[in-house]
């Protein structure tokens, strides 16, 4: 196996992957509160530890892929009652918008989507074992970390305890806190909230950074080998995941801790609530599902990265580029040994901190080149590109036409090839069907099987 250095937001510094279990690697990257239609700012860590994981994979790692969605959070409360919804309900509609904007992406989904609402049973399981160590304290229904019971807080984001205050809204309440870096596990139901849970402190709810503690190691465990998200999460969120699983486990939350930079329109930091979102829905239906993926593969993924229709648009008529080429190729033609080492780049490239804007130039280098010996009469077979393509999510771009097939039609294929290892050929055949009326074709292939848009 290739060596794969990534850069650790904890040591500061670029460090060599080392799972906790040979050949496994486990992920948990933050995922978003449902309380409005997702933006393409957060689109950019899913994108990113998606193809992450692919690239794992091609490199031979059996990989799990955790994206949470965060539907118990203040925000929830205050845009149901801003929109005079009850909650559940906003949480039920923005879940399924983002589950649908997300599938427009064409890379699948995470291995699992744990849920806060419904993993409420841990997160109190959690919070009272920080209680019983002394790590944790309840006061008027509410329960408090005691950051001064944990040194280590504040390694990850590298600050003075003094610059850690905790002051957004419940953890303001320095009347009944301790100290003001103390933050809320648990909070009381106050009057106007329609969701609410019992637990030994009174009805209440989680606070938002105890639901990540409980999810990640309800799928993973604790030491396991990545956590991710924004870098907008390191402080306070990331910092109080370590501090409350840490504590109350007595174990290390996570090996490696990967960043995504923020994307930035007009030069300001997209979020919510300076209210200058593209949401992602709309940038796919503009731009397209090729184009959006390349843009966001194209800047390092530590780095912001800028959206504007013409950045987006350039990526997209780069994304035609390979497509034409690949219209090019010659069937059974093999690729010359003189393209080996831009694949050889491209992988090189993505084990060195996932540096998708460098393998992404391999790759056109290789198109370049490609174009170059076709022009001159040589016979080109796809190769090592097919690879290349398949692992940043793009291989039905060798069929040189048609988009990425829809997830409905990933699912029929994933069944089909399913009940044909089982021999179960009547439910392969039905399959098949299924996909032919989605407008959907399998070709079986020495490789294995692909889906390619039957031909109108
Ligand atoms: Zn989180």
């Amino acid at each position: 196996m290739r060596a794969i250095t990534v850069y650790d937001t904890f040591r500061g510094a670029e460090v060599e992957l080392e799972p906790r279990a040979a050949g496994k690697v486990g992920i948990y990257a933050c995922g978003p509160t449902v309380y409005a239609p997702i933006h393409v700012g957060n689109a950019r860590p899913f994108v990113t530890f998606a193809v992450f994981k692919r690239f794992l994979e091609h490199e031979g790692y059996d990989v799990t892929l955790v994206v949470n969605i965060t539907d118990v959070n203040d925000k929830i409360y205050d845009a149901a009652r801003e929109r005079g919804v009850a909650s559940e309900s906003l949480v039920a509609e923005m879940t399924e918008r983002y589950l649908s904007d997300t599938d427009g992406l064409g890379l699948g989904r995470p291995d699992h989507e744990p849920r806060a609402a419904q993993s409420i049973e841990a997160i109190v399981v959690l919070i009272e074992a920080l209680i019983a160590s002394d790590h944790a304290y309840a006061v008027a229904g509410d329960v408090y970390f005691r950051v001064r019971s944990f040194p280590a807080y504040g390694r990850l984001s590298n600050r003075a305890l003094e610059d850690m205050v905790q002051a957004e809204g419940d953890e303001a309440r320095v009347d009944i806190k301790e100290s003001p870096q103390d933050f809320a596990l648990w909070k009381a139901r106050k009057p106007g909230e329609d969701t609410a849970w019992p637990s030994p402190w009174g009805e209440g709810r989680p606070g938002w950074h105890i639901e990540c503690s409980a999810m990640a190691e309800g799928i993973l465990g604790t030491d396991f080998d990545i956590h991710g998200g924004g870098i907008d999460l390191v402080f306070p969120h990331h910092e109080n995941e370590i501090a409350q699983t840490e504590a109350g486990r007595d174990e290390r939350l996570a090996r490696v801790w990967m960043h995504n930079g923020m994307v930035r329109l007009a030069d300001e930091k997209m979020s919510k609530s300076l209210g200058n979102i593209q949401p992602l829905a709309e940038a796919l239906e503009r731009h397209g599902r090729d184009a959006i993926v390349m843009w966001l593969l194209s800047g390092h993924y530590r780095r912001p990265l800028a959206f504007t229709d013409e950045i987006v648009g350039d990526a997209g008529r780069s994304v035609e580029r390979i497509r034409e080429f690949c219209g090019r190729l010659h069937r059974f033609a093999p690729p010359p040994d003189a393209l080996a080492p831009y694949s050889e780049r491209f992988f090189a490239a993505l084990a060195d901190d996932f540096n998708t804007p460098v393998a992404r130039s391999a790759l056109f280098d290789w198109v370049a080149e490609g174009n170059r010996r076709l022009d001159s009469g040589e016979r080109l077979g796809v190769g090592e590109l097919g690879t290349m393509l398949d692992v940043i999510g793009f291989a039905h771009l060798v069929d040189g036409e048609g988009e990425a097939p829809p997830p409905e039609a990933e699912r029929l294929a994933a069944e089909r090839e399913a009940a044909r290892a089982a021999r179960d050929f009547a439910t392969a055949d039905r399959k098949r069907d299924e996909l032919t009326a989605l407008g959907w074709e399998v070709r079986d292939g020495a490789e294995g099987s692909r889906l390619v848009p039957l031909q109108r």
